[in-house]
């Protein structure tokens, strides 16, 4: 389905694992005034002065968290740096430089390689970011890529995930539902080319949501949105498993309540037309959808009028005591109670 723009296969045994590294990292620049020692020592150098680091790390496998017969391995590589990068705007930081650590196994070509690490530093340019390091290794059987993020914060401005007070706001960023329909396109397409592998796919309908798939953007541009309405959150967190775990997330380690009212919940109008047309209900997909990659915060109520109107920030909810519990408030002024269905990578083995 995806077109092979690069016939060419070199072996990854014709170069040797240090030929190997200095080709996919050589172009690689140091921009952040925080990297004292980029790649090729034993370790990299950083240096953050007077701000706080922060740091986090994901790990993507074959087969459980990407499939190769739909996603481009740029497109990997990029999506591979924003799940990172998303972890550390959620917690009101600025991302500064990341480490690539990647296991192949032979199947894959040096031109495999080269895409995934086009997207990369797609990424890396993008964002800012410095690539400082990683790891290259051998595989028995599929990819593994694990990205490490570092980012900064001034003292005081980090914001978590337990912060959040009775009363307080529920802010989600952008819409959210996305992802997972363009997932549902992208799987019915893969199960219409097994059949007919002549078929060429119009996805022109979806684009926006097979790009939420295929290329989420993290919310850097939100962090820095906050600044500039001097709001700092209560509580943040990135919406990658779907927007009800991530409420229960911030529920439980805040210890209040909330109230999700559905008819505030941002959906793209194509996140709604393909719901009709698979017949799902888009609020299922908005609660139990992942991988959108907005950012889900709590403000006080003062800061509401610096928020109010902004297209990017939608109120859909508010904080309640703990002893409340935890409901979406339905079209029908229904009250029922919000049970995480998010997305568990222990729980999808196919
Ligand atoms: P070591 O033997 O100490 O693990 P390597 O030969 O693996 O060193 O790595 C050499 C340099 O290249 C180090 O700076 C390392 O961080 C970097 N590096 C290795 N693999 C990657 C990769 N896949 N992406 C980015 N940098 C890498
Ligand atoms: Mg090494």
């Amino acid at each position: 389905m995806i077109e092979d723009k690069n016939p060419k296969r070199t072996p990854l045994s014709e170069l040797g694992e240090f030929k190997l590294i200095e080709h996919l990292t050589n172009h690689f620049e140091i921009n952040q005034k925080s990297t004292v020692k980029g790649i090729g020592d034993d370790a990299a150098i950083l240096s953050f002065e007077d701000k706080d680091l922060v740091i986090s790390t994901d790990l993507l496998v074959e087969g459980v968290h990407f499939d190769l017969s739909y996603v481009p391995l740029k497109h990997l590589g990029y999506k591979a740096v924003m799940v990172n990068l998303s972890d550390i705007y959620a917690m009101n930081a600025i991302a500064t430089q990341i480490t690539v650590s990647i296991a192949v196994s032979n199947r894959f070509p040096l031109e495999a390689l080269e895409e995934l690490y086009a997207g990369i530093s797609t990424a890396a340019k993008l964002y800012n970011v410095d690539v400082v390091g990683g790891d290259t290794t051998s595989s028995t059987s599929g990819l593994i890529i694990s990205i490490t993020a570092l980012g900064e914060v001034e003292k005081g401005n980090q914001v978590l995930r337990s912060g959040a007070k009775p009363n307080d706001l529920l802010v989600v960023t952008g819409d959210i539902g996305g992802a997972y329909m363009g997932l549902q396109i992208l799987e019915r397409e893969k199960e219409v080319f097994k059949v007919n592998p002549q078929s060429q796919p119009d996805l022109s309908m979806y684009t926006y949501i097979v790009e939420r798939q295929l290329k989420p953007e993290a919310r850097k541009d939100m962090v820095e949105l906050l600044k500039q309405l001097d709001v700092k959150p209560t509580s943040m967190i990135d919406i990658s498993d779907g927007l009800s775990s991530e409420v229960i997330h911030l529920c439980k380690q805040s210890k209040v309540g909330v109230d999700v009212y559905e008819n505030k919940i941002p959906l793209d109008p194509q996140v709604i037309a393909t719901c009709e047309e698979f017949n799902i209900d888009s609020t299922t997909v908005a609660l139990n959808g992942g991988e959108d990659y907005e950012l889900l915060m709590t403000i006080s109520q003062e800061d509401y009028p610096k928020i109010k109107g902004n297209p990017n920030l939608s109120v859909i909810g508010y904080m309640t005591e703990e002893r409340k519990g935890m409901h979406l408030v339905t079209r029908a002024e229904e009250k029922i109670p919000i049970i995480a269905k998010g997305w568990n990578a222990l729980n999808n083995q196919p």
